[in-house]
Parts: C-alpha cells; sequence; structure tokens
C-alpha cells in the first residue's frame, strides 16, 4: 500500500540536507575565527614580549652596527655638544624609560642629511643635517624624535618574526652571536612606519616642552627639510612624510595649547657650514 505523502514532505527531505550545509558554513566560519583569533593572540605576545626584551639584549644586537659608526664619528666640541643636549633630554624621560640605559650621541663630520637611532642607545647625527638646523630647539625636537624610537622599541618591532625569536632565543639563551649576519643588518637600519615616526614625532614634541615650555622649533626644521630640493636629503628616506607629520605636529601643538616663544639660538660649537 502506497503511503500518500503529506503536502510539504518533499520540501521538508530536501530540508534534512540544509542542516548539514549549515553545519558545514558554521565550521568553516569557526574555523576562520579560531585562525583569526590565533593570529591576533600571537601578534599581541610579540608585541608585548618586545617591551619585555632588556636593553642590554637590543646593545648586543647592535653592536655590530654601532662599530662601523663610531669609526667613523669623531670626538669635538660639536659631539661633547650634542650630547649634552642629548643628556638634558635624557633627564626628562621617565624613570622606567632612563633604566639600563646610557644613550651617547655620535657625530659624523659627513654632509649627509640625516640623523638615525641604532639599535642599543647610540644616536647617529651627520654635519648636513645640523648645517640645515637654525635653532637649538630644532636639534632638540630631532633628538627627542629619536629618543621616541628607542622608548617604543621601534627597532625590535621592526625585525621579522622570525628574527624576534632568534633575538629571544638569543636572550633565553644567551647565545646573540647565533644571529645571522643578515638578519642583524636589517635590524640596524630599520625604516620605520610613518604610525611609527608620528608617535615619535609625538614623544618628542613633549620632550620639547618640558625642556623649554613652550613648541617653539618642533615644526621648522621637517618643513624646511620637505622644502628643500637638490639636496641629499637622507633624513626623507628613513623619516618619511614630513608633511603629513608637520600637519599632524601641527595640531597637536593647537590642542595641546603649547604656546610658542622665541627659539634658542645654536650654541656656537653647533654652528657649522
Ligand atoms: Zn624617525
Amino acid at each position: 500500500m502506497s503511503i500518500k505523502l503529506p503536502p510539504g514532505t518533499a520540501a521538508h527531505s530536501e530540508d534534512n540536507s540544509d542542516p548539514q550545509n549549515h553545519h558545514l558554513v558554521t565550521l568553516v566560519a569557526l574555523s576562520v575565527g579560531l585562525i583569526i583569533a590565533a593570529w591576533l593572540a600571537i601578534s599581541f605576545l610579540f608585541n608585548q614580549v618586545i617591551n619585555w626584551i632588556p636593553p642590554s639584549v637590543e646593545r648586543q644586537l647592535g653592536a655590530i652596527a654601532t662599530a662601523s659608526f663610531e669609526q667613523q664619528a669623531e670626538p669635538s666640541d660639536t659631539q661633547t655638544t650634542l650630547n649634552q643636549l642629548l643628556d638634558r633630554l635624557e633627564g626628562q624621560l621617565p624613570a622606567e624609560q632612563r633604566r639600563d640605559r646610557n644613550y651617547q650621541l655620535l657625530y659624523i663630520p659627513d654632509e649627509t642629511v640625516n640623523a638615525l637611532a641604532l639599535p642599543g642607545d647610540h644616536i647617529v647625527l651627520y654635519q648636513g643635517l645640523l648645517a640645515q638646523a637654525d635653532s637649538e630647539n630644532e636639534i632638540m625636537m630631532v633628538l627627542g624624535h629619536e629618543l621616541g624610537h628607542f622608548a617604543h622599541r621601534d627597532h625590535l618591532r621592526g625585525l621579522g618574526r622570525g628574527l624576534l625569536v632568534q633575538v629571544l632565543a638569543s636572550w633565553l639563551f644567551g647565545n646573540a652571536g647565533s644571529i645571522g649576519a643578515a638578519g642583524l643588518e636589517t635590524f640596524a637600519q630599520s625604516q620605520f612606519s610613518q604610525q611609527q615616526e608620528i608617535q615619535a614625532d609625538e614623544f618628542g614634541l613633549t620632550l620639547l616642552y618640558q625642556i623649554y615650555g613652550h613648541a617653539a622649533g618642533a615644526t621648522a626644521f621637517f618643513t624646511r627639510l620637505s622644502d628643500g630640493t637638490g639636496a641629499n636629503f637622507d633624513f626623507l628616506t628613513t623619516h618619511p612624510a614630513p608633511r603629513k607629520r608637520v600637519r599632524r605636529l601641527e595640531q597637536l601643538i593647537k590642542d595641546r595649547g603649547y604656546v610658542t616663544e622665541p627659539l634658542t639660538p645654536l650654541p656656537a660649537s653647533l654652528q657649522v657650514e
């Protein structure tokens, strides 16, 4: 005897496959979600771990790069004065950012227009950059910006994940020599992202204000460089998007209600051609 199917049964039997499809879709969505969550968790963990790596490990890693700049640097009145300016800025840093640090400035008598933060407490400043500066405040802003890169551990953040794992291993097992020279090269020549540059600018502006009680000189140098033509302005390669950063700094100065007062002239030992 044939069973008469009630209306809607056929549709009902088609529905039977739907829960399976739904199940599959749910499973795929869950897997994708899990992968994204795991990736975010690992990124977060890496970012946290970077803050824990002691400056001594950073110094060990940066030693190779620093040595070649040390050879080019010349002890001079200029270098001494720049180190005194750097010490004044260092004195304004929060205690936790001064701990286990000893910032040193290397002055290189070369026409390159650039300043660099090397891994391991060294700031390199070229004569070409100094020749572009019109006031002490401008140099302080540049140095404060470089200190921002150290404070935010930008060098370590610029490392690839693979290299970072090696750095962590060398920290834990005390064998920094095992890291490849090629990797260290990357480490020494970090190019920072626009976001990192903006954060370093903010850091520099705060220090500038703490030193002078006003914000004059915060943007003048970047404006002059971005308007400059013809010269070999390496600074713009290692510190991109100056116009955008100047606008951002101007906004910040307004938001914070920073006033501007007369600039402090360059000390005689910093007046170079
Ligand atoms: Zn920078």
